[in-house]
């Protein structure tokens, strides 16, 4: 059976640590290799000498890239393409509300916890409009369930299809005011373009999952399987983020670990998926 096509997708905001490298190398042994692409729209937190300590690990690590790298910087006008073709629809709508405004709604008891632009008049989104004060742009969440009808998304590791469940999202922010797209939007767009077949990533993103199934109804792309692995955790059982460098693969190489040792630390990777499909 041919393997299928996963990717890697590290945003070049700080070192990778052992989350990502655990993440690389689930990439690496269902897909037989993977392609790098570096998720980089957020221009205010992307800086490039990440994206060179990403090469750098990934090459101590042993576990190389199938491709050229590449760069959701250089796909702005595939995703401004993709929210144009929702806004031609109708099924986005500009948001006006502030940073200071929205983090006000959120904080709010008595509001959902997904904010709408509610918040603010109607007049008043007018007057910002007219301001020439960019918007944010939010999916109308329930026209777009309305229209897709029953949905599920392919869950390689439960070996069973999820339905659907955006109870917790609301009206999700495809593209932010500052850099006119998102994680969300750009990620369905990317994993078509690339022809991805098999989404390998944490856990932690799982609860993504069910607004990228959508969306990709909503363009009419393909969709994916997914595997979202276990998480590595530190010796007291948190999460690894970026800013703790402790854990960063640079860190334990330049105390003179080997690729083995630091792939002795992780978690058994899979070498095959539990479940089988066509790719
Ligand atoms: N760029 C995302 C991250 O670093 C991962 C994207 C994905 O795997 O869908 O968390």
């Amino acid at each position: 059976m041919p393997y299928p096509v996963t990717r890697f997708a590290p945003s070049p905001t700080g070192l990778l640590h052992l989350g990502h490298a655990y993440s690389a190398l689930v990439a690496s042994q269902l897909g037989d290799g993977y392609i790098l692409r570096i998720d980089d729209i957020d221009h205010t937190r992307c800086r490039p000498e990440f994206t060179e300590a990403i090469y750098r690990d990934l090459e101590f690590l042993g576990l190389p890239w199938r491709e050229d790298p590449i760069f959701q910087s250089r796909r702005l006008d595939a995703y401004a393409d993709a929210l144009a073709s929702l806004r031609a629809r109708d099924l986005v709508y500009p948001c006006f509300l502030t940073r200071t405004e929205l983090a006000d709604v959120l904080s709010a008891p008595q509001e959902a916890p997904v904010a709408t632009d509610s918040a603010i008049s109607a007049g008043e989104a007018v007057r910002r409009a007219e301001q020439g004060v960019e918007p944010a742009w939010r999916l109308r969440t329930a026209a777009a369930l309305e229209l897709v009808g029953e949905l599920t998304w392919r869950d390689l590791r439960g070996g069973v299809n999820r339905p659907v469940d955006m109870t917790t999202h609301g009206d999700v922010v495809l593209a932010r005011r500052d850099i006119g797209t998102s994680y969300h939007l750009s990620v369905v767009v990317d994993d078509s373009l690339d022809g991805v077949t098999l989404v390998t990533r944490g856990a932690d993103l799982e609860d993504s999952t069910h607004i990228h199934r959508l969306l990709q109804a909503l363009l009419d792309l393909p969709s994916p399987a997914y595997f979202h692995h276990d998480l590595v955790r530190d010796p007291t059982g948190n999460r690894l983020a970026k800013r703790h460098d402790a854990r960063s693969i640079q860190t334990f190489r330049e105390a003179g670990q080997t690729a083995e040792d630091i792939i002795t630390l992780l978690p058994p990777a899979p070498d095959s998926l539990p479940f089988e499909r066509d790719f």
